[in-house]
């Protein structure tokens, strides 16, 4: 571990690791801390979409979605096992934008943004398509094209591993507590929340990706006074039993000109987001998400019942989850108008080290805003290789992008003692590295302890091992959500074995003296 970093990040989001494994891979030396768990913030919380922005072209926003769509066929190809192609249905009637204007919208969706790939946009008769069953049957047509699908926390946690392969230090459940300058560098305070334990590191260039928190930080952090450059917006989802039986996802438009989307999630679930809304409470030091609100609820239960056959009610709702968009306050008058493009700024303090400031982006867009992060630094830091991100998988990613299907039958063939659908979904997380996690294992016995819903010992123990998991809720909530299937019983007896194993580790090194 170097006494003084290049890099210093704080925020183990999607922007902060993504800007790590970039510059790890460039030939800097990085130290990544994370206040919580990787992801644990907005994150994590996405609707998981790697997508262009369809009605972002309504504002105008040329240049993101240019270039949102052109990563979308980047990332699928370095993490196909963790991202995959999704048809969208927009289904459409008189009351709505005019059929020309979606034409149109959908055409320039289709040719500006380099698609290779993905299948493009089609006309659909809803009255006669298998795709209008589940709908009221006022809509009788629409369109179908095609964006992506993303397990948001995973990558995330997938960018920390390979940056941590080329030699970032990441630590998570570490706050980041103060900096200051220190002749040319930063020195900068930090405060392990599980070992509450202190430490002091330097760098010579500090990069703020704390999302929501990139405000607080400037202030708690950095000592600055009052800063507003963000403007937080919440956005909530609910899930429900899976509302229709087809592997397409809807696009709903709602009176307000807002859209919602119902969303094929995790096998037996339908997920259904977004909000906007403007979120006034500070997001707090420790990190935590907010909760949907009731206004929330009846708001996208309410969209969804415009559209589908079957009504669906509160009772129907099995878990809903809240995030914050950290976005660049452009002074726009409504929430979902804001900006959703990313703003890189340099702290310009006479006299102090630099530092690197992150507002807004979204997920589609992390691997783009982390090369115009490494242009700023390498001004100051010099420039030592060029971009390479873009063509380099990601942990586990090393495969063909219509290779899911293969790499389930190898492993089938290897493992013949799983069952199909354990075997998608440790391809789905794992991608060939489920190869290693149950390299070795003969019978369902050598898996270990079943801990429900399909999760054994030696899946959590590779979670805590290579990816960071230190807790139940790591693993059931955001490197799996395996969480909607396991009981209170089976998440408690998950706890108990993980902080067992971590007290018999910790014993075990302080034996060795290590
Ligand atoms: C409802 C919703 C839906 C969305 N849907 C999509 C979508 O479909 N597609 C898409 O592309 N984008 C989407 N986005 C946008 C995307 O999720 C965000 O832009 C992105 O996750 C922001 O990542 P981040 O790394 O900047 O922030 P975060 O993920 O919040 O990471 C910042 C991290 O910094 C940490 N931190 C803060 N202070 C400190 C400190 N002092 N020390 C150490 N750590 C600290 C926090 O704990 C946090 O984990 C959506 C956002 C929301 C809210």
């Amino acid at each position: 571990m170097p006494d003084r970093y290049d890099i210093f990040i704080v925020g183990g989001g999607i922007n902060g690791c993504g800007i790590a494994r970039d510059a790890a891979g460039r030939g800097y030396s990085v130290c990544l801390c994370e206040m919580n768990d990787l992801a644990s913030g907005t994150s994590s919380m996405s609707t998981k979409l790697v997508h262009g922005g369809l009605r972002y072209l309504e504002y105008f926003e040329f240049r993101l979605v240019r270039e949102a769509l052109i990563e979308r066929e980047i990332l699928w190809s370095m993490a196909p096992h963790i991202i995959w192609p999704l048809r969208f249905v927009l289904p459409h009637d008189s009351s709505q934008r005019p059929a020309w204007f979606l034409r149109l919208g959908l055409f320039l969706y289709d040719h500006i943004g380099g698609r290779k790939l993905l299948p493009p946009t089609k006309s659909l008769d809803l009255s006669r398509d298998k795709l209008g069953q589940a709908l009221n049957g006022r809509f009788r047509r629409g369109f179908e094209y095609s964006d992506c699908w993303v397990d948001d926390a995973r990558l995330v946690v997938l960018n920390a591993r390979d940056a941590r392969r080329r030699g970032a230090d990441i630590r998570s459940r570490t706050r980041v507590v103060s900096a200051r300058p220190n002749g040319s560098d930063w020195q900068l305070h930090l405060e392990n929340r599980e070992t509450d334990t202190k430490e002091v590191v330097r760098a010579r260039l500090i990069i703020n990706a704390a999302g929501p928190w990139v405000d607080t930080v400037l202030k708690d952090v950095f000592g600055q006074n009052d800063p507003a450059n963000v403007r937080l917006v919440q956005g909530s989802h609910i899930v429900v039993k899976k509302l229709f039986d087809h592997d397409r996802c809807y696009i709903f438009q709602n009176a307000d000109k807002r859209i919602v989307f119902a969303i094929p999630y995790e096998g037996d679930y339908t997920l259904i987001g977004t909000t906007d809304q403007d979120y006034a409470a500070d997001p707090g030091a420790a990190g935590i998400s907010p909760a949907i609100s009731e206004a929330e609820v009846d708001y996208l239960l309410a969209a969804a019942n415009q559209y589908f056959d079957s009504p669906i009610c509160r009772g129907d709702i099995v878990w809903s989850y809240s995030g914050v968009r950290p976005l660049y306050d452009d002074g726009a008058s409504e929430a979902q108008r804001a900006t959703r493009d990313y703003i890189v700024k340099s702290g310009e303090d006479a006299g102090k080290p630099p530092v690197i400031n992150i507002f807004g982006g979204k997920i589609t867009t992390y691997r783009r805003l982390a090369e115009s992060v490494m242009d700023r630094v390498e001004e100051r830091l010099g420039k030592r290789k060029s971009a390479w991100t873009a063509r380099a998988p990601l942990p586990g990613g090393d495969f063909d992008v219509n290779g899911q299907a293969g790499l389930c039958a190898q492993l089938s063939e290897d493992h013949p003692y799983l069952q199909d659908d354990h075997i998608a979904r440790l391809v789905r997380h794992y991608g060939t590295d489920s190869l290693r996690i149950l390299d070795g294992a003969t019978t369902l016995e050598d898996l270990g302890k079943h801990f429900g819903a399909g999760l054994y010992e030696r899946e959590v123990a590779w979670l805590m091992s290579d990816e960071w998991a230190m807790r139940a809720e790591d693993v059931a909530w955001r490197r799996s959500k395996l969480g909607l299937k396991l009981s209170g019983a089976q998440m408690a007896d998950l706890e108990a074995w993980m902080q067992d194993r971590r007290r018999r580790e910790a014993a075990a090194r302080t034996n060795n003296g290590s």
